[in-house]
Parts: C-alpha cells; sequence; structure tokens
C-alpha cells in the first residue's frame, strides 16, 4: 500500500485552493461539499466560480500566492497550471506537514483525492495512488451502477439507531451479527423502497426480538476453486466477506485471503505432503469451537471443497455436533486446468466420459483399478499424481494403454504461473524429472490432449512445452 486511505474531516476549517480556473474549481465544489471554510488564492478567478464563491461565503484573495497563505490550513490544493506556483505551494504546506494536494503533479502531493461514489453518508473512495485515474474512474462508473442511489438512506436510518443497538448489544460480534442480518433483512428493504417509518418500526421490533438470544456461529465449508480469484463463485465471496474466521489450506492463493475482512481472524491448517500443520481431528474440533463460540466461521479449501478435499469429514462433526452449516462449491483444478489450458475433458471423437482419481501414494503403493483406467475414449484426470508419476505411466502402459498415449501435466493451473507440460505415457516422467516442476500440479491423459495445440489460449507468462 503506498497510501493511507483516510477521511478527512473538514467542517468549518480552514482549508485554501491555489488557482481559479476549471481545475481549481472542481476541487473547490467538493471541498465546499465537504463544509469547509474555503479560501480561495488566484490573480484572476473565473466569473461564474467567483460568484459561487461568494454565495458560499468563501474569501476570496484576487492576487498571487505567497508561501505565509498556508499558516493555520487543515489542507491544501494547489490547481494552477503554474508549475513554479504549485511547486511553492506544495514546499510551503510541506515544510508546516500540511497535508497538500498538486492537480495531476504526484511528485508534489503529499495527499492524493481519491474517485468518490458519493451516497452519503456512505462514500466509496478509489484511488490508483497516481498511476492511472483513468482506471480508477471507470472502476467509479461500474460502482456508481452496482450501489443503489437509496443506500445513503439506509445509512442515516442505522446511524438513528446505533446507540440504541449498542445499549442493547453488549457484544461487538453481537452487534454486528445483529446489523448484517437487519440489513439483509426487510427493514433494509423497506428503508431502500422509501418507507422509513415502516423501516423504524421494523427495525425496533428486532431490537426488542433478539435483545436475549445468544447467537450461534455457523461454518461455511467453501471452496476456493484451483487459483485465479475471479474463478470464485459470488457466494464464497459473500460469505467470506462474512466471515469472522478463515480458515485456510495450502492451496488458497494470497489474493483468495486477501477478500475476506481485514478484521477477519486467518488461521493456516494447510498440509503440504507429510508435513500436517493441523490434524485432520483437530481441524474439525476447531470449527466446532470457534462455532460455538458464535462465530462465523469460513473453512476455505482450495477447489472444489467435496472433491478430494475431505470436506465430508469436517462437516460430519459439526452435524454430529448440531452447528449449523453451509457448504459452497468451487471449481476443482480439473475443471481449471482443464479451461486454462485448452484441453477439453470430454469431446465427441476422443472421449465420452472422464474420470477422476488421486495419484496420492499410500504406503508406498498406488491402489487405483488400472483396467478401467485404461479404456479408451476415456480421459483420465489424476489429482495429486507428481510423486507417483512414473508409477502411473508405468501401470497405465502395462496395463494396455498405448505407451504414446498424449498425457500433459498442468502446474499450477489458472493461475500467472502455470506451466503445461505436454508428452507421452512413455515420455512424461523424464520431461518432468529434467524441469523444475512445482505443486500443485494435475496430470490429464487421453486424445483430448492433443487438442490444446489448437485450443490453447492461456499463457500464465511462464511459456509452455
Ligand atoms: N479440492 C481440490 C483438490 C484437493 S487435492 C479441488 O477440487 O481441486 C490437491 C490436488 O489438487 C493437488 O495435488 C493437485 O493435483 C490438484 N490441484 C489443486 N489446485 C491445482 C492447480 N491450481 N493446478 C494444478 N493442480 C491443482
Amino acid at each position: 500500500m503506498d497510501y493511507l486511505p483516510l477521511f478527512l474531516n473538514v467542517r468549518d476549517q480552514p482549508c485554501l485552493v491555489v488557482g481559479g480556473g476549471e481545475v481549481a474549481a472542481r476541487k473547490i465544489g467538493l471541498l465546499l461539499r465537504a463544509g469547509a471554510r474555503l479560501t480561495v488564492i488566484a490573480p484572476q478567478v473565473d466569473a461564474a466560480l467567483a460568484a459561487t464563491l461568494v454565495e458560499a461565503g468563501a474569501t476570496v484573495l484576487p492576487r498571487k500566492f505567497a508561501s505565509d497563505d498556508v499558516q493555520g490550513q487543515r489542507l491544501v490544493i494547489a490547481a494552477t497550471s503554474d508549475i513554479a506556483v504549485n511547486a511553492a505551494v506544495s514546499e510551503a504546506a510541506q515544510a508546516l506537514n500540511i497535508p497538500v494536494n498538486v492537480v495531476d503533479q504526484l511528485d508534489l502531493c503529499s495527499a492524493i483525492l481519491p474517485s468518490i461514489v458519493d451516497r452519503s453518508p456512505l462514500l466509496i473512495a478509489i484511488s490508483s495512488g497516481g498511476n492511472s485515474p483513468v482506471l480508477a474512474r471507470m472502476l467509479k462508473a461500474r460502482i456508481e451502477s452496482l450501489v443503489p442511489a437509496a443506500y445513503g438512506r439506509l445509512a442515516l436510518l442505522a446511524g438513528e439507531f446505533r446507540q440504541q443497538v449498542k445499549a442493547r448489544f453488549a457484544g461487538f460480534g453481537q452487534r454486528r451479527a445483529f446489523w448484517e442480518r437487519v440489513l439483509d433483512g426487510p427493514a433494509a428493504e423497506l428503508a431502500l423502497a422509501g418507507n422509513l417509518d415502516a423501516a423504524r418500526r421494523e427495525l425496533t421490533q428486532q431490537i426488542d426480538a433478539r435483545a436475549d438470544t445468544a447467537s450461534l456461529g455457523e461454518v461455511y465449508l467453501v471452496g476456493a476453486g484451483p487459483g485465479d480469484p475471479d474463478l470464485m463463485t459470488f457466494k464464497a465471496l459473500r460469505l467470506l466477506q462474512k466471515a469472522d474466521v478463515v480458515l485456510y489450506d495450502r492451496l488458497v492463493a494470497p489474493a483468495i485471503l486477501n477478500m475476506a475482512r481485514a478484521d477477519a481472524e486467518r488461521i493456516y491448517v494447510g498440509k503440504a505432503r507429510a508435513q500436517h500443520t493441523l490434524r485432520q481431528q483437530d481441524i474439525n474440533a476447531r470449527l466446532v469451537t470457534l462455532a460455538r463460540e458464535g462465530k462465523r466461521v469460513v473453512r476455505l479449501k482450495g477447489g472444489d471443497p467435496f472433491i478430494f478435499g475431505r470436506g465430508g469429514e469436517e462437516i460430519e462433526t459439526l452435524a454430529a455436533e448440531g452447528i449449523p452449516f453451509q457448504v459452497v462449491p468451487g471449481i476443482t483444478a480439473a475443471s481449471g486446468c482443464s479451461c486454462y489450458s485448452g484441453i477439453p475433458l470430454t469431446h465427441r471423437d476422443h472421449a465420452q466420459s472422464v474420470r477422476f482419481v488421486t495419484g496420492h501414494l499410500k504406503n508406498g503403493s498406488m491402489d487405483l483399478p488400472w483396467a478401467e483406467l485404461v479404456q479408451p475414449a476415456q480421459t483420465v484426470v489424476i489429482y495429486m499424481g507428481l510423486v507417483g508419476l512414473p508409477e502411473i505411466c508405468r501401470q497405465l502402459i502395462a496395463h494396455g494403454r498405448g505407451a504414446d498415449t498424449p498425457i500433459a501435466l498442468v502446474e499450477r493451473g489458472t493461475t500467472p504461473e502455470q506451466r503445461v507440460l505436454v508428452s507421452t505415457l512413455a515420455g512424461l516422467p523424464d520431461l518432468v524429472a529434467s524441469e523444475n516442476v512445482r505443486a500443485p500440479t494435475l496430470l490429464i491423459v487421453g486424445e483430448v490432449v492433443g487438442l490444446r495445440h489448437k485450443l490453447a489460449w492461456f499463457d500464465g507468462g511462464r511459456g509452455s512445452s
């Protein structure tokens, strides 16, 4: 983070704008909206702007800037077309530690003004840190269309009841749970529809009804997808942003974890091969304890929680203990890697079925139905098959699949580090041994692998063979 986002209270506070043209006018409008006690200094002020300033009770000084002018100001903005003046304003303000913004000259700024979506009292500020104001404005346009205009009204209603709710619910967590229910429920709908009296009645009722009920937590077992954060579902994202605690695996990308609330507790329970950070029963027990404390817990798993994820075991414990839970599907590695490597898992001409198996070695050997896996017109996807790769290829050939059958290894699929190695059952083990391959990797076996040379679209930036 290059800047600390901050909302500054300038109501009735002295603020200075140097400049009287069109650009200055935009900044002046913003400061007036925020209630600043404004001084504008410029040898020449635009006529329309001058009228606005007089009406708003601002002080206009029709002269050149002098470094003393920054004395006692809360915020200083330079918006002139004269680089030397802008630099002088910046220098004078910074000498006194007064935040200063110079329009379009990032190097002279100690503060930058974001693009805003104004649903006052709700404000959304967007900044690209000066790198691309156009991108920030595009994002602003998207958010404008997403956030209903009436959200400001909803925020005001919540503000009216804030003290009352605080008095009624002692715990911070309880209050948050209460507000989340309310803001998702009928009172919010009434407020958004403009029916404020009915909304107030509903909210009052909710406060009375919930005052004595201690809230039991809930667990959401959530599939985070194979790596690319864009492959999460809306539901996964919504629940992740509700969570008080997030327990996550090794496979979950940091970018995904960052989408949880900043104050959410994050607990790593990942399992690297043969190096278990928390044993499975400990994870199960931990989920129960956290939910009993009233927390909303997200158990975030790579891919889909019910595919080679032991998600079933975790919720069995929850079910037995009577803890409410939900399960959110995710895009499993097979789907993610297939799409991002341009290898369809089924195809009218090449494969009418697909099987997902695990190549995890149990006591050094692999217990797979080899005779079934060598059936023609079938794609076989092998999870956790990197260590056992030579054995997998040997067995498939020994049970009758041609040594020249195409096979692909997709390394860190769907991420910017994705790499795809394509070879044959006979050739892949040596190819992989000669490359520095890193987990997680997925194997795809079958004729469909041959389609990659036509269908590959995602490079991941590392190239492929
Ligand atoms: N529940 C997960 C699978 C967990 S098992 C899912 O549905 O995807 C872990 C295995 O998944 C890894 O050993 C690897 O074979 C595979 N895997 C997960 N993410 C992957 C990725 N981004 N690229 C390649 N393989 C991946």
